[in-house]
């Protein structure tokens, strides 16, 4: 498909600033795909079926979205949904030079595939998913910053009493 977008990432858990990549991807492209890492070098806090569960309950509201997972290389995996687009979010200096690194890598693997970056809208700016993490594992919630079935995941998953 040639207006498919594969949206990829870790999302250990969700945020605002995802949900604002992919509703404002959804202007540009006929379909997205979230496609959630499954990275056995890296730890999570939320297991892939919750990470899953917790984007399908958060954009239950939106259409034209499937939601996935993949292991191995990107560019692999984008093949074999035929997508020509990576979306990925930029918020500031930092994330440009990861960024850039990769899709310089995979534009090297398979030169036919694009990366699309959109710039963090001002007020996501700021948030992470560590971030996030880390404020509420030390007692607070940030419940204007993730969605709702989020912040309720993380105040479990730390035991924190509302
Ligand atoms: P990864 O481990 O692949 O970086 P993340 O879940 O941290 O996975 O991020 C997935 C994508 O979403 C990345 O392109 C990241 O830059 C982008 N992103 C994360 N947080 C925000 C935000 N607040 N605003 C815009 N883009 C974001």
């Amino acid at each position: 498909m040639k207006h498919l977008g594969i949206y990829p990432g870790s999302f250990d858990p969700l945020t605002n600033g995802h949900l604002d990549i992919v509703s404002r991807s959804l202007g540009l492209f006929e379909k997205i795909i979230i496609a959630v890492a499954q990275n056995s070098a890296k730890k999570y806090l939320f297991s892939i079926e919750e990470r899953i569960e917790l984007i399908k309950k958060s954009t239950s509201h939106m259409k034209h979205i499937e939601i996935d997972t993949f292991d191995g290389l990107l560019v692999d995996y984008c093949r074999e949904k035929k997508s020509k687009a990576i979306i990925r979010g930029l918020r500031a200096v930092t994330d440009f030079e990861y960024e850039y690194a990769i899709s310089l890598m995979n534009k090297e693997l398979a030169p036919e595939i694009e990366t699309v970056f959109l710039m963090a809208s001002s007020e996501n700016s700021f948030i992470s998913s560590s971030i996030v993490k880390e404020v509420t594992m030390n007692g607070r919630d940030l419940p204007t910053k993730v969605p709702d079935a989020v912040n309720k995941a993380l105040l479990k998953k730390f035991n924190i009493k509302q």
